[in-house]
């Protein structure tokens, strides 16, 4: 979903990640702020926002509408926003995560399913942790990240469940809603981050030591 935070007018732009006032940033042609009424008032306003990022080179149009009444948020454009991951984060992983957020707002308990399988996948692929059920991987895990972290992915665990064991018992089904499948989403981008790009910088940072290191010692070997 779209981050805008309509009490004090800032968004994040879905297609650079600038965060920014929309406040005070729109015209009558593309950009601004229309409001729709019917004849009954009250019930089905609907704030539609029309915001231009100012970050010069992305300068992208956003379209959200906001239920005045139930304050609901429609992502009118772009309808999905996902964080693009380089690739040495594996492509199973990748792919069912851009799924879950494609599908998160037409059926949250679907995307809760297959974001629980990405954390699957980066638990075997990331920790070399393969055991029987995934309740045991993340009982294995405990004592390797923190412990807040452990706690939410054993959050994600039990909320993701529902769809993948729905035969075992009828009665288990967790409804679970737009927000909350959204949330287990930003868990995942964090993990991705926290995981494989901390990783990678850090083996990128160590290797460019080393490369310095190495060059000082031929340097003085010259000498
Ligand atoms: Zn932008």
């Amino acid at each position: 979903m779209i981050e805008i935070d309509f009490e004090n007018y800032t968004y994040v732009c879905p297609y650079c990640g600038c965060r920014q006032s929309y406040y005070g940033n729109y015209s009558y042609s593309a950009l601004g702020y229309a409001r729709y009424n019917n004849s009954k008032p009250k019930q089905t306003d609907l704030d539609v926002f029309h915001i231009k990022c100012s970050n010069r080179k992305c300068a992208s149009i956003t379209v959200v509408a906001k239920d005045s009444l139930t304050k609901k948020q429609f992502d009118l454009y772009p309808q999905h926003v996902h964080k693009e991951f380089p690739d040495y984060v594996p492509l199973q992983i990748r792919s069912d995560y851009v799924e879950a957020v494609t599908i998160i707002q037409d059926s949250p308990k679907a995307a809760a399913t297959l974001l629980r399988r990405c954390l699957q996948g980066m638990i075997r692929d990331f920790w070399n942790i393969k055991k029987r059920t995934l309740k045991e991987e993340i009982d294995e895990l405990q004592d390797k990240v923190t412990s807040t972290q452990w706690k939410a992915i054993d959050g994600l665990r039990k909320l993701g469940n529902i769809g993948a064991h729905m035969e075992k018992d009828i009665n288990l089904i967790v409804d679970i809603d737009e927000g909350e499948a959204t949330k287990l989403a930003s868990l995942i981008e964090l993990l991705i981050d926290k995981w494989y790009v901390s990783r990678h910088e850090e083996d990128e940072l160590y290797r460019s030591v080393a490369d310095v290191a190495e060059g000082k010692k031929e340097e003085t070997s010259h000498e």
